[in-house]
């Protein structure tokens, strides 16, 4: 059975950034805890490839459930 691409996903959820789709959350982890966020692919793109400084955050992909990680000892480079 083929899945359509333009399928929407069964919670449709707007970017908290912009307007886009939202395709994963974004985790900023603090020091007063974690702070998610549903993003769409730019601003994650953006999240992960301009980090804050001393920042760590986690990209999860909502679709496969991937995870990206960023200033987080032990996480991808
Ligand atoms: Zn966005």
């Amino acid at each position: 059975m083929r899945t359509q691409t333009n399928r929407g996903l069964p919670f449709a959820r707007r970017c908290d950034s912009c307007d886009a789709a939202v395709v994963g959350t974004i985790t900023f982890i603090a020091v007063d805890g974690e702070h998610r966020y549903a993003v769409c692919l730019d601003c994650a793109t953006d999240a992960l490839t301009h980090p804050a400084r001393h920042a760590r955050l986690r990209f999860t992909v909502a679709r496969t459930g991937a995870v990206v990680t960023r200033g987080v000892i032990g996480g991808a480079a």
